[in-house]
């Protein structure tokens, strides 16, 4: 075990479980990071020594003693992975504020919330944040007023982040993921949406949370050590080809 520590949020299940499973695998400590206690504790008791967290991203003081604990039971942080999100598909009309809010608290505040309490222990040997965006914050699509909106401004909040911390010697970039089969996912991809995203990509099926771990955790680690305010789309090719013409194909 290495004496590196990674926070990874929305850690109960899903894309966040896989990084930090991949992060622990590289001997690196782990806390993992969630609002659902019950599958939070699941899940942390499959990784040896890793820290378990309850915490809501988007209430300011849950996130402060979150990072309070970190700090008192680590006394370091490296690497910062937010992924905690919430998925709403619905047209503007029927997006309400109380609806529009749930998705932002989440989605943006989150990850606002979150790397501004650990900017005091990720300075302290240059640190990593890797953000989650989606392919919904790379192209615009019907249904995602409020998700893909949030998602277009994690991308860009990473390059401020960038920006602003490279003098401190904190790396900020952001993974992109296409469709993958997670709770999140199966609540709001019905079987239309599915058969069209098998269609429209190059590689023709859903990404796997580890396939979408392996790109967060490269870009946490030192071997991206001069990578910065990059934004990486894991997406089977979606973004390169969106909807493509059915009728251009060969
Ligand atoms: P999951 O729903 O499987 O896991 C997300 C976890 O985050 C859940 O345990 C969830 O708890 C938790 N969470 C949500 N909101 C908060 C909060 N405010 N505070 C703390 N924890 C919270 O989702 P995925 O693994 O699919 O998604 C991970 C990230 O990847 C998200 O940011 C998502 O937007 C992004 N993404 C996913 C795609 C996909 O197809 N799966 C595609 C593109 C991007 P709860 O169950 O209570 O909500």
């Amino acid at each position: 075990m290495n004496d590196t520590v990674a926070l990874i949020t929305g850690a109960a299940r899903g894309i966040g479980l896989a990084t930090a499973t991949l992060l622990h695998g590289e001997g690196r400590r782990v806390v993992l990071l969630d609002r659902d206690r019950d599958a939070l504790q699941t899940a942390a008791a499959t990784l040896p020594g890793a820290l378990a967290i309850t915490c809501d991203v988007s209430v300011p003081q849950q996130v402060s003693q979150a990072v309070a604990e970190v700090e008192q039971t680590f006394g370091r942080l490296d690497i910062l992975v937010n992924n905690a999100g919430v998925a709403d598909f619905g047209p503007l009309e029927e997006t309400d504020f109380t609806r529009w809010r749930r998705v932002m608290e989440t989605n943006l505040d989150g990850v606002f919330l979150m790397s501004q309490a650990c900017l005091s222990l990720l300075s302290q040997r240059g640190g990593a944040i890797v953000n989650i965006g989606s392919i919904s914050g790379l192209r615009a699509s019907t249904l995602r007023i409020a998700y893909g909106t949030s998602k277009a401004a994690v991308i860009h909040l990473t390059k401020q982040q960038a920006a602003e911390l490279g003098e401190l010697g904190i790396r900020a970039n952001c993974v992109c993921p296409g469709p993958v089969d997670t709770k999140l996912a199966l609540a709001v991809h019905s079987p239309e949406i599915r058969a069209a995203y098998h269609d429209a990509m190059p590689l023709n099926r859903y990404g796997t949370e580890r396939e979408i771990a392996e790109a967060i955790c490269f870009l946490a680690s030192e071997r991206a050590s001069f990578i910065t305010s990059q934004v990486l789309a894991a997406d089977g090719g979606f973004d390169a080809t969106g909807v493509g013409l059915p009728a251009l194909r060969v």
